[in-house]
């Protein structure tokens, strides 16, 4: 029986990050295959119950350094890259080869720092991202390694993994690490350190509970975990610390008296995100529409740019806007598709006609309905 109650069982959208320390055995540097196994048959289980899944996966570097014959200990930048580059393509074949025999296609998606923090390129990661979902694939992603330099770099995937459900508007996050959970003290050095199950807020005590890493292969400590609950909770969706050498390390969470740390959302994915585009004190700029259009929008559909008659200040792709009635009066607020050079040349057109005046292909909205607010 599934428990509907359990964050993980009732979650729409998953994305599950795996930590260098589980993937690859730090006495051979090789893959754990006969864990990965379980952990892919978990991954199947939840796509089964018809749920999307996206999984977050490091051990590039870890799984590369080998091949490379690269000293244990620091690398230098450019060796990490070098691992990265070796380590990342045998990392995807073994998913390939996990879960492609179960009839799901796998799609690597290596992202950068600059693609979730610039506008532009946060939408349209987004966008593949969904349209991978919707296609029924799994993506597989990664930090791009081997372009990525100290200054414009995670460094961890944790914050990766945070993002990343955030941009996919997922509802729950698993971070399957080397550490059960959150204790009040580093459980390694004081023996008093007492085990939370449950943060309902991230308050400055939280905080500080948060000590270094005690992993040698991965990158990421408690810090890194507790600022990408912030950013997970922030979002609406439920995170979740735990230990994942177990195997089947998914489907032990969702068993009775698991020990591990569950972060509370304070609202759901789309609310958050709508509360944010609302809250926008000064949108970039406005367009206004047609009567049509604002029909279609009150019945909850996208703004298409054949609706928009006139565009108000400068704003680009990923910008919030406000949305005028044709007595210019702010009826909505959202996040617009288009810059506003670019709504000028396709306001008033069908959707299909987008490629023919820009002059390279595009999204159908300018204003996609998860991205907008009905004021
Ligand atoms: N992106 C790094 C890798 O694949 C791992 C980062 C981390 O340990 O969190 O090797």
């Amino acid at each position: 029986m599934v428990d509907r109650q359990h964050p993980l069982a009732a979650a729409r959208r998953v994305v599950v990050k795996v930590g260098s320390a589980l993937l690859v055995d730090g006495a051979s540097g090789r893959l754990n295959r006969a864990w990965l196994e379980t952990l892919c048959s978990d991954l199947l289980r939840l796509k089964r119950r018809g749920q999307q899944v996206i999984l977050v996966s490091s051990g590039a570097i870890a799984l590369g350094r080998r091949h490379l014959g690269l000293p244990p200990g620091p690398l230098q930048l450019e060796q990490s890259q070098a691992a990265a580059a070796v380590g990342q393509i045998r990392l995807a074949h073994a998913y390939k080869e996990l879960l492609e025999p179960a009839d799901v296609t796998v799609a690597q998606v290596l992202l950068t720092l600059e693609d979730s923090e610039q506008r532009e390129r946060y939408l349209n990661a987004r966008a593949t991202l969904e349209t991978l979902l919707s296609l029924n694939a799994i993506p597989v992603i990664n930090e791009n390694d081997t372009v990525a330099t100290a200054e414009i770099r995670y460094g961890d995937n944790d914050r990766l993994a945070a993002r990343v459900a955030q941009m996919a508007s997922a509802d729950c996050l698993v971070l399957l690490s080397d550490v059960d959970g959150l204790y009040t003290g580093d459980p390694n050095r004081d023996p008093a350190a007492q085990f939370i199950p449950t943060v309902e807020r991230i308050t400055p005590e939280i905080e500080g509970m948060a000590g270094g890493s005690a992993s040698a292969v991965g990158s990421g400590g408690m810090a890194t975990k507790i600022a990408a609950a912030r950013i997970a909770v922030g979002a609406g969706c439920h995170m979740c610390i735990a230990a994942g050498h177990h195997l089947h390390p998914l489907k032990r969470l969702e068993g009775k008296k698991v020990r591990c740390t569950w972060f509370r959302p304070l609202s759901t994915p789309v609310a958050a995100r709508k509360q944010w585009i609302a809250g926008t004190l000064r949108p970039a700029g406005a367009v206004q529409i047609d009567a049509g259009a604002l029909r279609a929008l009150r019945e909850g559909r996208s703004l298409l740019p054949a609706g928009v008659t006139h565009t108000q200040g400068q704003f680009a792709a990923g910008d919030t806007v406000s949305v005028l009635g044709s007595d210019g009066a702010e009826v909505a607020r959202g996040i617009a598709g288009y810059s506003d050079a670019d709504t000028r040349r396709i306001m008033g057109h069908k959707s299909a006609e987008i490629e023919a005046v820009l002059g390279f292909r595009a999204r159908a909205e300018f204003i996609h309905r998860d991205d907008l607010v009905i004021l």
